[in-house]
């Protein structure tokens, strides 16, 4: 149903079916001369055939530098940040495209000064001044962060980090949360991402959804983003930090057994001791075992050098463990060096989390591959930041964000430390979370590597056939199923919800 001239990153992450077709004609002659990709919504009744176009991110010389500038924008309800081509630059683009093109929706710089326009033309064509893929890249990658600010400030704030992560370990716990609670008020003032929630990435899915559906003229189907007909997923992970953590298991283990759940561990080989024992029990009641740096030194991804001398290290212990997943030491994280680790998957991303000292967060509330690794994001604010930094008495927030993510068809995936759990507010709102999800028929309750396993299954799966009879096929025609994106709002162009753009019927 849609044939498109370069690969979609939006399509192939939903698992949209298209054809790829590079000969596929751009309105107009032009193609060559405009670096415009294109997707043809195909099959549709009469003879329209409206298509979705924007520019490449690779644009270059096609577009003068003055008229693409690399920002932070924003578009409705969401904020990205993208080369974005601006007003002034784009009527010259799109006359090689055909005739009639018109601005229907702005696009505002981060002063809120319009700039640059979403376009459409008579026959119902629609072209985007950004590449949609580089908004998810930058928003994976974390690489957003560095729009904007000068190399000197990034500098800066890098030195500081890692000052901060080779001092920790030293320094008394009372030392640490002023220190911690004194980033966080410096932290509190960055307004993106916003925090306990960051919307932009999914209003943009959603948005682009509803766009794609109203060009087709009909649902786009896409391949559900969890297993047997579940509807969000629900993922415990923990990190043991200390030898006292380690000899605390049980108060987080304890009430997770009683309510039916099962959880990953994730253990610093060379901090303290890991009985054999320990690890075959928590395998043997189901649970997952996974590797959290090698000495939680702040040193683990402190540089590449040390890091390359450290990894055999940790593949030794993971082939001990029988562990597939990372999680680094504070969830210090470098993009690049991520995929070099080995692992299966990486679980040291956040939604958004301005209170880590590597503060950020990649914005998806969905797993997401980094090159070959599936990266699994923690999507509830953590314990220490809840109870610790922020003294909230009870876990409504992580209950309320829960709730938040699993009507959006979601990942929760959380994680606590049996360290911080002698805090009764810990191990109580613990337990009030796991009470507030027993029994979930929605929920798929699994563990972080089962994630991983069925994002790649999906991710090797497609979508065929055609009208009424779509069917998957691949490693997920099992247990996979087929749901719809509908157009918005019928008949009232540029007038899209996200939650009705996200709206998805079964099969
Ligand atoms: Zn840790």
């Amino acid at each position: 149903m849609f044939e498109a001239t370069h690969p979609v990153d939006f399509f192939d992450y939903f698992r949209v079916p298209y054809t790829l077709s590079p000969g596929a004609a751009v309105p107009g002659d032009a193609r060559a001369l405009v670096p415009v990709r294109q997707i043809r919504a195909t099959g549709q009744r009469g003879d329209v055939s409206r298509s979705l176009l924007w520019l490449g991110a690779e644009a270059g010389p096609a577009v003068p530098a003055a008229g693409c500038r690399l920002g932070r924008y924003r578009l409705r309800n969401f904020t990205f940040f993208a080369h974005v081509a601006v007003s002034t630059a784009v009527p010259a683009l799109l006359d090689r495209l055909g005739p009639g093109w018109h601005p229907v929706e702005q696009i505002f710089d981060s002063a809120g000064q319009p700039r640059a326009a979403v376009w459409r033309n008579r026959d119902g064509n629609v072209f985007l001044p950004f590449d949609p893929a580089e908004v998810m890249q930058k928003f994976w990658s974390e690489r957003y962060r560095q729009v904007g600010r000068s190399p000197m400030a990034l500098w800066g704030r890098a030195a500081l980090v890692k000052g901060y992560y080779l001092m920790r370990p030293a320094l008394p716990r009372q030392v640490q949360l002023r220190l911690r609670r004194s980033f966080t008020q410096v932290q509190e003032r960055a307004s993106f991402p916003g925090w306990p929630v960051e919307e932009s990435l999914h209003s943009l899915y959603a948005w682009l959804f509803g766009l794609l559906a109203e060009v087709a003229g009909r649902p786009v189907p896409f391949i559900g983003l969890w297993p047997e007909g579940r509807s969000w997923a629900l993922v415990l992970t923990h990190d043991v930090e200390t030898d006292a953590g380690y000899r605390s298991l049980e108060l987080l283990r304890e009430p997770e057994r009683q309510l039916g759940y099962r959880s990953s561990w994730n253990f610093v080989p060379l901090r303290y001791d890991v009985a054999p024992e320990a690890v075959r029990k928590l395998q043997e009641e189901g649970c997952e075992v996974g590797v959290h740096g090698l000495r939680h030194d702040g040193r683990d991804l402190g540089s590449r050098r040390l890091l390359a001398k450290r990894l055999p290290a940790m593949r030794e212990y993971a082939d001990r463990w029988q562990a597939v997943g990372f999680r680094s030491p504070a969830t210090q994280r470098q993009w690049d060096w991520m995929p070099t680790l080995g692992f299966e998957y990486d679980s040291s991303y956040s939604d958004t989390d301005p209170y880590e000292p590597q503060p950020g967060g990649c914005c998806s509330y969905l797993p997401y591959f980094n090159a070959s690794m599936v990266e699994l994001p923690i999507t509830l604010p953590q314990d220490h930041t809840l109870f610790a930094i922020l003294q909230n008495p009870d876990a409504d927030l992580w209950i309320r964000k829960a709730q938040f993510l699993r009507e959006r068809h979601a990942m929760v995936l959380a994680l606590t430390h049996p360290d911080y759990a002698v805090d009764p507010r810990v191990a109580d709102g613990y337990r009030s979370l796991l009470a507030c999800f027993r029994g979930d028929p929605t929920a798929w309750h699994a563990l972080p590597r089962e994630v991983a396993a069925w994002w790649r299954q999906r991710a090797c799966s497609v979508i065929r056939g055609g009208g009424d009879s779509w069917r998957i096929e691949g490693p997920a025609a099992h247990s996979g199923r087929i749901r719809f994106a509908h157009p918005a709002v019928p008949g009232v162009p540029g007038v899209l919800t996200p939650d009705r753009a996200w709206r998805t019927d079964t099969q």
